[in-house]
């Protein structure tokens, strides 16, 4: 799908995979107006293909798009667009289970100008790729690196949205905490720098025991889909969740007590990754046993089951593509 000034997005259309040229001066390369969602198709134990929420994506794209100030697209019109490609071809998906196709659209400005103001051409495309099962060998805890020196997003940024820039800045932490031997870096706020926000690609949960508790959405952190999918599930169960400022102080003091039962992170790609562990000012703190916690694991199980069909739907969040 194309913009351009004056025309808006114009010529919808599907075309094998291949790639694209650009000019050199293309603004995209220059100023970093690219924005992306993730998100995938199923395959239910019936046989049909489903999507997990799309018109969440969908709206999450526009109001990247918006902030970078990029046109916003017709939401009918993705999510036909997503209908469409995925149902090219059945057999993408292998009945394997745990496979699923991987689909990344995305937006990048191509009008071939040097000067910071928004471009006026635009290119909207849609890649996808079968993916694996992300666990082969069972769910097991990551290791995660609590950031103390380079920071996210800040309020009134771009935390909030998927700009491409937000995951170029975390490129260094993210180098740093593999080599602490760890998996994914925990971001703190910008501002005070003790809020915890978010990992690299997963919002995170605490389960204190009596409660769960997720940090606030304030600007900082993208509202992920799944996140949300885990409050709604939670509150269902009739249990307590607190979407609130969380502190690294609080969060290493409850640790200390013995009272954070689990830490996971979630997300499209894992859906819920458990935590075993924090690096914290060179300290190490253990979470749980070191296996799968029962909240975790019990989330893990619904929300894979409802995006596979092996267990109801009853917030009618599985799209049956026909
Ligand atoms: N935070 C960031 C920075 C992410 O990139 C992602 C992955 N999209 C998430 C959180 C989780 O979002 P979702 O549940 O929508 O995949």
């Amino acid at each position: 799908l194309d913009y351009d000034d004056g025309k808006g997005w114009h010529d919808a259309r599907i075309q094998p995979y291949q790639p694209i040229t650009l000019d050199p001066a293309a603004k995209v390369f220059h100023y970093g107006q690219a924005i992306f969602e993730g998100l995938k198709a199923y395959r239910t134990e019936a046989g049909n293909l489903v999507l997990f929420r799309p018109e969440m994506n969908i709206k999450r794209l526009n109001r990247s798009n918006d902030r970078m100030s990029i046109p916003v697209i017709d939401e009918e019109l993705v999510l036909e667009a997503l209908h469409q490609l995925v149902l090219i071809d059945q057999t993408w998906i292998p009945h394997e289970p745990g496979t699923s196709l991987y689909i990344r659209p995305f937006v990048i400005a191509t009008e071939d100008m040097l000067g910071v103001s928004p471009s006026k051409q635009y290119k909207f495309m849609i890649i996808m790729s079968p993916v694996g099962a992300y666990y082969d060998e069972g769910v097991k805890p990551i290791s995660i690196y609590v950031e103390s020196e380079f920071v996210r997003a800040v309020a009134g940024g771009v935390g909030h949205v998927k700009t491409a820039g937000n995951y170029a800045a975390g490129l260094k932490a993210q180098e740093g905490a593999t080599l602490q031997g760890c998996a994914q870096v925990l971001w703190l706020d910008g501002v005070h720098r003790k809020y915890v926000e978010e990992v690299g690609s997963m919002n995170v949960f605490f389960h204190l025991g009596d409660k769960i508790v997720t940090p606030a959405l304030t600007g900082g952190l993208l509202p992920g889909i799944t996140r949300d999918s885990v409050i709604h599930l939670l509150r269902y169960w009739g249990l307590k969740v607190e979407e609130r400022l969380f502190s690294i102080d609080e969060l290493v003091q409850v640790q200390k007590d013995g009272n954070l039962k689990e830490m996971f992170g979630t997300g499209t790609a894992a859906v819920i990754s458990p935590v075993g562990s924090l690096v914290w000012k060179g300290e190490t703190l253990t979470i749980g046993d070191g296996s799968i916690g029962e909240l975790a694991a019990h989330l893990y199980e619904t929300i894979t089951g409802i995006q596979t069909g092996r267990i109801e739907d009853p917030f009618g969040w599985r799209v049956v593509l026909k």
